[in-house]
């Protein structure tokens, strides 16, 4: 009931939408115009001959829920609610809930940070290799700045990993890995600090907060998400839990979120 007690009114959240959307003034999505019509919750251009609304612009356009329960489910999914309790607090079935929460993690705005000074880096396995739904992901983690890059990688290549790392690591950063081999040779090629240290004798140290991150992110999908039946949905799913971690504001309110995500075309 708490949570029931914060979501605003159907006009209070349109209202909010629609600042989220236009900013401060309304204006039109194809011209840009600023001088449009309001008639019946809807706008129209002049120009254009044309109406429009504040989700017509947007991902969120024809959508089939009420501006009240958007909210809901925006608040669900920043919140990491599981679809039971969705569904439950909004009144829409299993199948739309999930719909909106993977259509939320595909409309995210965020961009990975380029990782500088000393970085963790370790790879580990997501899924069960008994359902054929093994997948290996590959992270860093600078210590300097406390923020994350997570990818799925198609295999324990060097040629993989050390793509992964010129994409994402800053040339002459202290990299400290396991004693994997195909991490050889990072120092000499690209000019990295390389730190290692040897899992199978039990030496975790310079890789202590990777292992920390593996479990962070598993309970995050079993959590939310159960599994992944989809393995197309694993990179989504990573950029998700990257962005929660690297910019956690973006999961504030959904107003934060709406304000970062809604592409509303700028006014003129
Ligand atoms: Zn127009």
């Amino acid at each position: 009931m708490s949570m029931l007690n914060q979501i605003p009114s159907e006009s209070r959240c349109r209202t909010l939408v629609r600042r989220a959307a236009f900013g401060t003034r309304p204006h039109c999505p194809r011209c840009g115009s600023s001088r449009v019509r309001r008639s019946e919750g809807r706008y129209r251009c002049p120009r254009c001959r044309r109406p429009f609304s504040a989700t017509s612009a947007s991902w969120l356009s024809c959508m089939k829920v009420t501006y009240r329960q958007l909210w809901t489910l925006l608040l669900c999914w920043q919140r990491r609610y599981p679809f039971g309790v969705a569904v439950e607090v909004s009144g829409l079935s299993h199948v739309t809930v999930r719909r909106w929460y993977r259509r939320f993690r595909y409309n995210l705005v965020y961009e990975s940070p380029q990782l500088s000074g000393t970085v963790e880096v370790d790879e580990s396995f997501l899924g069960r290799r008994k359902t054929g739904n093994q997948r290996i992901a590959i992270g860093a983690w600078c210590r300097d700045t406390r923020k994350i890059v997570v990818r799925r990688i198609p295999n324990r290549m060097q040629e993989t990993t050390d793509r992964f790392l010129l994409e994402h690591v800053v040339r002459g950063s202290i990299v400290c890995t396991d004693g994997a081999q195909f991490y050889e040779g990072i120092d000499s090629f690209f000019g990295y600090q390389h730190v290692t240290c040897n899992h199978s004798e039990f030496h975790f140290g310079p890789t202590n907060l990777a292992e920390c991150i593996w479990s962070m992110l598993k309970r995050f999908i079993r959590r939310t998400w159960h599994h992944f039946r989809n393995r197309h949905w694993l990179p989504t799913f990573l950029r998700e839990f990257e962005a929660r971690f690297n910019a956690p504001e973006l999961f504030d309110s959904p107003l934060t979120y709406l304000q970062t995500c809604l592409a509303a075309v700028p006014s003129r």
